[in-house]
């Protein structure tokens, strides 16, 4: 599988450092807040490229972090409010109460979308720690420096490829500071914080070496995504928006910490739009999952939506077309009802239709195509209803549409079924292809389709009514 390398600019095939094993880590949520829409989209991307890995046979690990101390909208003052601190204040509630709140309810909407749990949730709160030591290594190895506050700055003149992920050179960064006010100690505008020392009446704060503080927004993603995967790892993904400053930040802070690239690479997932302007809060035109709820469309149906754009590319975001996606989703999930299945195995023309849905995969993640290759499929005469019902059941396990919703609606396997896919499944895992065959008949003399998806064995009544 090739995606799009934010960093070189080209594109650069999945070759785990782990044969095997791919380890990923997204940006995750700022817990003091609902995600709309367009932060659901980048949580998306992670999820789409898990799921189409693990459809080529990869196991996947995917770490994302959740960023629950606040971070300041003006990185140069020590005055600023900060965004959490804000919200503590406007609800009333403790960080730690806001911080759950939001937690819960951006995995609640992620689980919504389809969008499948990582394996691990760091949060920011429970790694000061980390990121106290990473700061110290940086100061030790003359990448960071401290000043008379407390507050610690990185020193960007110090990294040599500072400006390579988002092509911002030193100079131009100069000029881009000169109308705004930032802290004089610092040596370079662009030098950013890895420490703050607490101002007056901040809430969130930690002892450090340096004195009471909290640590910079950036440094949490390189202090946890070096634990949990490693110095070097294979995937990193995140918004278009992270491209700078946060993931600039975080090349040069794992960068200048190990003395190596860390992520082999980086993906970005575009902007969203709503009738041509970015979904922001400032813009006041935030769309939540509980709002397609709330208008009777299925949230499933915006995963559609999404896969007629390119992931990078800017998406605009109208109620119509996702009226029309959620339209579609419902659509599909009636003709798989429809398409008896059988036990046959597919047939050329079927074979062709599932080699063009992993190239179109393996090409950047290319799900405008896979939605034309359904289109098709959905349509032609060359390939028997049966057969599009194993296709598209089988593929579900990346698009996540739940398109035998219809199909399986009112059956449940017994208990006895659930047992032997069990048992089949731990033979097939120990390659006992002889048990895992006799266990698959036994299944079909029940009346079962059985059917092999990456995530097991899957049955369906043959005779669905
Ligand atoms: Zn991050």
């Amino acid at each position: 599988m090739r995606l799009y390398d934010s960093l070189t600019r080209e594109l650069q095939e999945v070759t785990p450092i782990t044969p095997g094993h791919v380890a990923m880590y997204a940006c995750g949520p700022t817990v003091y807040r609902y995600a709309h829409l367009g932060n659901l989209r980048s949580f998306m991307l992670y999820d789409l490229i898990r799921r189409a890995l693990q459809y080529e046979g990869f196991e996947v690990e995917e770490v994302m972090n959740i960023t629950d101390v606040g971070h300041m909208t003006d990185e140069s003052s020590t005055e600023a409010v900060d965004k959490m601190q804000l919200a503590m204040e406007d609800e009333g509630l403790a960080p730690l109460e806001i911080a759950e709140k939001y937690t819960t309810a951006v995995l609640e909407d992620a689980d919504a979308l389809g969008i499948r749990r990582a394996d691990r949730y760091p949060k920011a709160t429970e790694h000061i720690h980390e990121m106290i030591d990473l700061t110290e290594t940086l100061i030790e190895r003359g990448h960071a420096y401290v000043v008379d506050n407390g507050s610690v700055y990185y020193d960007v003149a110090s990294f040599q490829g500072y400006g390579k992920l988002s092509g911002n050179t030193l100079d131009k960064l100069r000029e881009g500071h000169r109308d705004l006010e930032t802290d004089p100690r610092k040596r370079h505008p662009a030098d950013f914080a890895l420490w703050k020392a607490a101002g007056p009446g901040r809430l969130m704060k930690w002892p450090s070496p340096w004195g009471d503080g909290f640590p910079g927004w950036h440094i949490e993603c390189s202090a946890m995504s070096m634990k949990y995967l490693g110095e070097r790892f294979d995937i990193h993904t995140g918004g278009t928006d992270l491209r700078f400053p946060h993931h600039e930040d975080e090349i040069a802070q794992s960068e200048g910490a190990v003395g190596h690239p860390v992520v082999s690479i980086w993906v970005h997932a575009g902007h969203l739009r709503q009738s041509g302007q970015k979904i922001a809060k400032s813009t006041g035109n935030v769309v939540l999952v509980r709002d397609l709820v709330e208008r009777g469309l299925d949230p499933l149906g915006f995963r559609w939506l999404c896969f007629q754009t390119q992931y990078r590319s800017e998406m605009d975001f109208t109620w119509d077309a996702m009226a029309a996606a959620d339209q579609r989703v419902r659509q599909l999930r009636r003709h798989m009802k429809t398409w008896a299945p059988s036990a046959s195995a597919l047939g050329a023309a079927a074979e062709g239709y599932e080699r063009r849905f992993r190239e179109a995969l393996a090409n950047d993640l290319h799900l405008p195509g896979v939605v034309a290759l359904i289109n098709d499929l959905d349509h032609t005469a060359d390939v028997p209803g049966d057969e599009k019902y194993r296709l598209l059941a089988a593929w579900d396990a990346v698009l996540g549409l739940d398109l035998e919703r219809e199909a399986m609606s009112g059956w449940e396997p017994t208990e006895e079924m659930r047992s032997l896919m069990a048992e089949r499944d731990e033979a097939r895992g120990q390659k006992d292809y002889a048990s895992s065959d006799r266990i698959r008949d036994q299944l079909t003399a029940m009346g079962l389709e059985v059917m092999d998806t990456p995530e097991g064995t899957r049955v369906r009544p043959r005779d669905p009514s």
